[in-house]
């Protein structure tokens, strides 16, 4: 029976981030029409995955934890009306740390959430001063104390690196900060400037500093070591995860499995087409109420499908495998696969037909990804 996952984007936010390029807003007066909408669409589409079972829900944003537990109950108990959970469905809530409190956990914990994503981002406050972050340090230590006496054994905390505040010993000390609090799962981004956010928009007027590209190097591989000798395993470029907590949602994303997304902006797949919702508040509200198209849509190809495992699976400690590049795709994408991957042998670990990447391919798997790319 296959399984399926079902997000949720919270497109609100109190303040914006300088380096954020999620979709969300800052105008909460909108919440309440736009959880409705995200209702109905949740209604319309309910018919869309091809199984009605879920082996994750995901809360996402934008801010979540901006959700009273009405809301939080109305779009759980709604799913349930469509879906069945699998056993052990893991069910994450994203949430800024300045939002746990005893009292909200509580509440996450009765409306059945079992997995926090907590955003930390850093454990510097002068940088998340810079980030325009809302939180301190402090708080963070406190959330992630709190929430794990309170019983929340499946925590994941974000972070970022690569910004101008970091030299190798300031992340060396975020990251001991963060293992000595021991959360179950750790996801590091690579700081990027993106266009349309504020620190893009700085960066272009010679306010903000470019990324080190050689320093982010450097940062990866000494997170990559810490993370390990931890007793994490690195099962994603950006993801590692003590034995036993992977992240369900995530990885079903870089399986090519099915998922549903309802909310503005929020993408969904069903093995064949992709579709992504407007990422604008007022526009999903209308063309929902309207009963017309909320979003744009692709149906990919078999080559696109092809590209996509490659790019993905080579992100991931699960690598590719020939033998199901043969079985989805056919002989010619996996002689291709193998002549071109046996072309960069360097960079791969090859078992059973799995091709994973190894530390220095890890470094470069987009531009690898790239060249066994079928055009
Ligand atoms: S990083 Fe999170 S909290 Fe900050 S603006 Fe983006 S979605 Fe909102």
């Amino acid at each position: 029976m296959p399984v399926a996952g079902l997000y949720f984007h919270i497109p609100f936010c109190r303040q914006a981030c300088n380096y954020c390029d999620f979709h969300f807003s800052t105008v909460l007066k909108d919440k309440e029409n736009v959880l409705k909408a995200m209702l109905l669409e949740l209604e319309n589409r309910k018919n869309y995955l091809s199984t009605n079972e879920l082996s994750s829900i995901y809360f996402g944003g934008g801010t979540p934890s901006l959700l009273r537990e009405e809301e939080i109950n109305q779009f759980i108990q709604t799913a349930l009306l469509y879906f069945k959970l699998s056993p052990d469905a893991e069910i994450t809530f994203e949430v800024n740390p300045d939002d746990v409190n005893a009292s909200a956990l509580s509440l996450w914990q009765r409306a059945g959430i079992n997995r926090l994503s907590i955003g930390i981002q850093s454990f510097n406050n002068e940088e998340l001063k810079w980030m325009k972050r809302q939180h301190s340090q402090e708080d963070s230590v406190e959330a992630v104390r709190l929430a794990q006496s309170i019983g929340f054994s499946n925590i994941s905390i974000d972070l970022i690196y690569g910004s101008k505040f970091q030299n190798l010993n300031s992340w060396e000390e975020t990251l001991d900060r963060a293992i000595s609090l021991n959360p179950a799962h750790v996801s590091a981004y690579n700081l990027t400037i993106e266009q349309k956010t504020e620190l893009g928009l700085k960066h272009k007027r010679g306010l903000e500093p470019g990324i080190d590209d050689q320093l982010s190097v450097e940062q990866f591989k000494r997170m990559r070591k810490k993370l390990l000798d931890a007793g994490y395993v690195h099962y994603e470029i950006s993801n590692f995860a003590k034995p036993g907590f992977k992240a369900k949602h995530n990885s079903a994303y870089w399986k090519q499995e099915p998922y549903l997304g309802i909310g503005p902006s929020a993408h969904s797949f069903d093995l064949n087409s992709r579709q992504w919702n407007y990422a604008n508040n007022a526009r999903y509200c209308k063309t929902i109420e309207a009963g017309e198209a909320h979003y744009e849509s692709e149906v990919l190809s078999i080559k696109e499908r092809y590209n996509e495992y490659v790019l993905t699976g080579l992100r991931t400690s699960g690598g590719c495998n020939v033998q199901w590049i043969e079985g989805s795709f056919g002989e010619i994408f996996k002689n291709h696969f193998e002549t071109s991957a046996n072309k960069k042998k360097g960079v791969f670990k090859i078992e059973n037909g799995v091709y994973s990447l190894n530390e220095d391919g890890l470094l470069q798997a987009d531009a690898i990804a790239s060249d066994l790319f079928l055009l």
